[in-house]
């Protein structure tokens, strides 16, 4: 049986452009049967996403992409099976999203005393149920007239170690890995290669905490990148997984939903894998 997967998927619960429902549609109608949606720091949109995988007979199984900092490096950690309703869970999480809301706040005053004066208020109103974040403040730069675009916002001030830089609050990779152990899931490492040269070395680390797998098939990986990172899993003892981290951005690098070379084998071999493990893969299976 033929079947497409897509492990990491982002919507408007963090900063994806469409909704979870609209990402569900999307992925039924391009031969996905099996997904994850992966929004950063947060669950809220898995309800909606549930609703929806169980209308268009998807299997959904929870999922949410991690900020860790490792080292001064940003390490993205995707938790797939936990369960959303965890109330030490969702503590954590409340606490990562204060902590954004008050870096928001800070960013915003540096922009004050830099001459690009905007209003928190409309920060908030421009990031509506998602997350906010930098790229929120950075449009809300472009309405009130102080940069021509989101880039130039980037380039100009929010880039990292630019002028209005904060640093972000984050947990560390060992205590995210062992919270979502305890709450019944697994851990990948997401997109390996952002973490630079070293990552091999920083995964086997991981390896060590309790890491469960690697993202092996992403995006715009060429051959020579996956079997890298299949010979590293190997090497280490980790599973596979695979994800376009489709944000609908439009990005020239991006890839549609499930369009990536994770299919068929690879999918059954990383659902498998979960259901060995005995993690929460859904209650909407189809038959
Ligand atoms: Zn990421
Ligand atoms: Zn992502």
């Amino acid at each position: 049986m033929g079947s497409k997967g897509d492990f990491h998927l982002h919507s408007t619960a963090s900063d994806g452009v469409h909704t979870p429902a609209w990402v569900m549609e999307t992925a039924a109608a391009r031969g996905v049967r099996v997904l994850s949606l992966t929004d950063h720091d947060t669950t809220a949109g898995l309800a909606e996403a549930a609703t929806a995988a169980k209308r268009l007979g998807l299997r959904l199984i929870p999922g949410m992409e991690l900020s860790t900092d490792y080292q001064g490096a940003d390490v993205h950690l995707l938790a797939y099976g936990f369960d959303p309703s965890n109330a030490e869970l969702q503590a954590k999480l409340e606490w990562l999203r204060s902590g954004r809301l008050r870096r928001t706040e800070q960013i915003v005053a540096i922009l004050g005393r830099l001459g690009a004066p905007i209003r928190i208020e409309r920060v908030y109103e421009i990031a509506g149920e998602a997350t906010v974040g930098r790229p929120h403040v950075a449009r809300a730069l472009v309405e009130a007239g102080h940069v021509a675009s989101v880039q130039e916002a980037f380039d100009r001030f929010l880039h990292n170690g630019g002028p209005a830089d904060v640093d972000r609050v984050k947990f560390g990779p060992r205590e995210t890995i062992e919270l979502v152990h305890a709450v019944g899931g697994v851990v990948f490492c997401a997109h390996p290669v952002f973490i630079g040269e070293r990552y091999p070395e920083v995964l086997a680390q991981f390896a060590v905490w309790g890491l469960d797998g690697i993202e092996t098939y992403y995006k715009h990986y060429d051959a020579e990148t996956v079997e890298a990172h299949r010979a590293l899993g190997e090497r280490l003892g980790l599973m596979r997984s695979g994800g376009s981290d489709y944000h609908g951005l439009g990005n020239p690098d991006d890839r549609e939903i499930g369009d990536f070379g994770f299919a068929n084998e690879r999918v059954d071999e990383f659902v498998a894998y979960l259901e060995h493990k005995g993690v929460n893969t859904g209650d909407w299976r189809t038959a």
